[in-house]
């Protein structure tokens, strides 16, 4: 059962942020996420505060210097459907149209998925684990099948978002607007690793509301996709996933920006397949090398080993689908 709290509709963005400002209150977007956290006790709110009555945060618009901006309320319906975001930002709205089921899609919104909670069932369920403020991760021991193979320092979750790697690779940066007024932070900065401070996932303080992404003006011979692998093809989260954006001069990479899903606890910048691909021909031998720099120093846990060759499969598979043009 929900517990009781008081609710908010606020129909500006300042007086959203007003709403927050003792800390306490947690963002309503789409509710997707939230309203089963706060059943099942994940974590507390004595105040939700609905962003839905402010206008200003939906919608799609270019933005003087030929980018991309999208309200953080805006649904992935719309942004998977976006007749710019499908032409020029292709990664974003593949990854946007992976994300769960139809209905999902319509109601969650931009914002809700980069700022959505772990699904790690020992996280999610009755245990008293590292993240909520115990001593131990239970996945390190226990059934850890869909856990991280990078980055798992103490706590071994995986970033449930499709569209923050489709962000990252894309180089896309958040506004964020709270009580000390507006920063930008680019999305690859926004996800905190456990290394950092496990008991946290965003850099938001309390208080601060994701406002709009921005994505840069897409540059000439710019290619980018996303593919998930997932256990139920209608509607899963990501065992496996990777965002690429490259930028081709004929068949030579000349820049490359290469993100994971499913396999860290942050979307997982892949430098090394980066550096794998950039300067050189997109032939076969460069597929392979890439490849195998996806998987160079994965640390599958006892039951996730299956990740090593799905992540490798999946990365040889999409640049081979990029290099048939
Ligand atoms: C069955 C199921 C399947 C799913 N499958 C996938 C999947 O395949 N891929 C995937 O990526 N996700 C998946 N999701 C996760 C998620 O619900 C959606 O991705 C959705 O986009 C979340 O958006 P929302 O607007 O509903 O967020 P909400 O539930 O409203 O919010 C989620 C969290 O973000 C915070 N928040 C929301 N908006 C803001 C903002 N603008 N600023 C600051 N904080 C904010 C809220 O306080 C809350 O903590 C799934 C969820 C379910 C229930």
């Amino acid at each position: 059962m929900l517990p009781g709290f008081a609710y908010a509709r606020p129909t500006t963005l300042t007086d959203a942020v007003k709403a927050l400002a003792d800390g306490q209150g947690r963002v309503h977007a789409g509710g997707t996420d939230l309203l089963s956290c706060l059943r099942d006790g994940v974590f507390t709110a004595p105040t939700v505060v609905s962003l839905s009555g402010v206008p200003s945060l939906r919608g799609i618009d270019s933005t003087p210097d030929g980018g991309l901006r999208i309200g953080a309320l805006t649904t992935l319906t719309a942004v998977a459907e976006g007749e710019t975001v499908r032409t020029r930002y292709r990664a974003l709205a593949e990854a946007s149209a992976s994300v769960g089921s139809p209905q999902l899609r319509n109601q969650g919104t931009l914002g809700g998925n980069l700022c959505q909670k772990p699904r790690c069932w020992y996280y999610r369920g009755d245990f008293h684990c590292l993240r909520k403020g115990g001593e131990s991760c239970f996945a390190v021991a226990g059934e850890n099948d869909y856990h991280c193979l990078f980055g798992g320092e103490g706590c071994f979750i995986v970033h449930p978002s499709d569209v923050a790697p489709a962000l990252v690779a894309l180089g896309a940066a958040l506004r964020i607007v709270g009580p000390g007024g507006a920063r930008t932070v680019p999305v690859e900065a926004f996800h905190v690793p456990p290394k950092v401070d496990p008991h946290r996932e965003t850099v938001l303080e309390p208080g601060e509301i994701v406002a709009e992404a921005i994505l840069p003006p897409a540059i000439p011979g710019l290619r980018s996709t996303y593919r998930k692998v997932r256990a139920r093809a209608s509607w899963d989260f990501a065992l496996v996933g990777a965002a690429f954006a490259l930028r081709l001069a004929g068949d030579v990479v000349r820049e490359a920006r290469v993100a994971f899903a499913g396999v860290a606890p942050v979307p997982w910048r892949a430098k090394a397949v980066e550096a794998a691909l950039t300067g050189h021909r997109l032939d076969a031998a460069t597929i392979v090398r890439a490849a195998a720099a996806a998987v160079k120093g994965a640390e599958p846990l006892a039951r996730n080993g299956y990740k090593v060759p799905l992540l490798r499969g999946l990365v040889e598979e999409r640049l081979a689908a990029i290099a048939r043009g």
